[in-house]
């Protein structure tokens, strides 16, 4: 008997034509996230599905493997299956010797018993030379898992837990619930974002909507100080593009100090200052989308949250720049996206306490703008605008990761 584990992509079965880049990327994907785990197991996709043979000496935890595996967009589900090849086992003889199908059965019900909990046998047999019918083998299981182990309650139509039996040309699978994978396409199918990372709940879930649709993510994070080179790694927004570059491979996070921004400001006393703020970080952050090749900037916003996440803020920050801005979190509510946070294994690092721009910048900050007024604003204050964007970028350091790993980027 041999393990392997097995993918499927629903939704990319429904793309015609393109399927198969889609596919090649998905596999690419996946190929360099085993890598990432430092395993060198093959790839190989056949029709709507991709196998992964696990070697025989393969002594850790293949349900760890399988979890991270499921992270990776692209993947609707998976499940570890044991495989009994028909060159090793003759199922299709009469009356085969089933022992070890049955001992495999025995052991997996007893890894998965759960008091009061029901289950069910699902056999399916796509080659009919299989000497019994599939209710037969269905009933034949069920007895091995009544009989030697504390399961008691079969449930047809609703079981809590399925055992499934397929049965094919080429051997017999044995496997049990599906893995729930994130679903949706693969990265770098899509196109490319940038996203403006706060060190809030809402930019991370944001970027990691965009790489679940199939998109490559950089980052972009403004700060109050120019930070030391060595201490990157340690700041949380960079824990955050890490645990992000977990599901969608590489990415970069740009630090960019704000410093002349501040500086220009100073003392002038504006009540716009977080708007223009906020279309300052526009347009920086565009310049830095178009220097990588970035079709759209990302941002958190949620409509009405804060003052600066006003239908005319938001109007306003978007005609600041020509790049579309994409706000997946629009439509949110709060608690959904903090619940999305917890099950994505970001809550612990977002919740950490993190001095953001709006609470540097403005206490009262307006919750109403206009384009025309801010541009006269901008003309009077920050007369040379594309100096202020090349002093600001001139300072810019970036961390990059690649699977939750650092990495350089050539
Ligand atoms: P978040 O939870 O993402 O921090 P927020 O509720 O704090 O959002 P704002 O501070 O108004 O709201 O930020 C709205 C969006 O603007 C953020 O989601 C992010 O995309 C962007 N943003 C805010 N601050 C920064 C920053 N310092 N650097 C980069 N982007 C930022
Ligand atoms: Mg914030």
């Amino acid at each position: 008997m041999r393990n392997r584990i097995i993918l499927h992509y629903g939704e990319l079965t429904l793309k015609g034509c393109n399927r198969h880049s889609f596919v090649k990327k998905l596999r690419t994907n996946v190929r360099n996230k085993i890598k990432s785990l430092d395993l060198t197991w093959d790839v190989v996709s056949i029709h709507d599905r991709m196998f992964i043979e696990i070697p025989t000496d393969f002594t850790g935890n293949i349900d760890e493997i399988a979890e991270k595996l499921a992270e990776i967009p692209g993947i609707a589900w998976l499940s570890k299956v044991y495989w009994f090849s028909n060159k090793d086992y003759d199922i299709f003889e009469y009356r085969p010797d089933l022992s070890k199908v049955e001992e495999l059965i025995e052991q997996l019900a007893n890894e998965t018993y759960v008091k009061d909990n029901s289950f069910a046998i699902r056999v399916k047999r796509s080659d009919k030379r299989f000497y019994q019918t599939s209710k037969e083998l269905e009933m034949q299981l069920a007895t091995v898992i009544l009989k030697n182990t504390e399961w008691k309650n079969v449930n047809l139509n609703h079981a809590d837990q399925y055992f499934y039996v397929d049965i094919s040309s080429r051997g017999m699978a044995v496997h049990t619930n599906r893995i729930k994978a994130i679903g949706g396409l693969p990265v770098a199918s899509t196109g490319k974002i940038m996203c403006l990372l706060s060190g809030g709940f809402d930019s991370p879930i944001a970027a990691y909507l965009m790489a679940k649709r199939g998109c490559t993510v950089d980052f972009v994070h403004f700060t109050a100080n120019n930070i030391q080179a060595s201490k990157l790694e340690t700041y949380k927004v960079a824990r955050i593009a890490q645990r992000i570059s977990e599901f969608c491979g590489k990415v970069r996070l740009y630090m960019v100090p704000y410093t002349h921004f501040d500086l220009a400001l100073m003392e002038k006393n504006l009540d716009y200052d977080l708007i223009l703020f906020r279309r300052f970080m526009a347009r920086v952050a565009e310049k830095m989308a178009n220097d990588v090749y970035a079709q759209c900037l990302v941002t958190g916003d949620n409509l009405g949250q804060v003052a600066s996440q006003t239908m005319e803020n938001i109007v306003s920050m978007t005609k600041s720049i020509d790049m579309p801005v994409l706000r997946p979190l629009l439509t949110y509510n709060k608690e959904e996206i903090v619940t999305m946070s917890r099950k994505l294994g970001l809550f612990d690092v977002c919740v950490e306490p993190y001095k953001d721009c709006c609470a540097l910048i403005s206490n009262t900050p307006k919750t109403k703008s206009e384009h025309e007024k801010l541009e006269y604003m901008e003309e009077k204050f920050l007369d040379d605008y594309d100096e202020l964007i090349n002093d600001t970028l001139a300072e810019k350091q970036v961390i990059a990761f690649n699977f939750g790993k650092r990495f350089d980027f050539v």
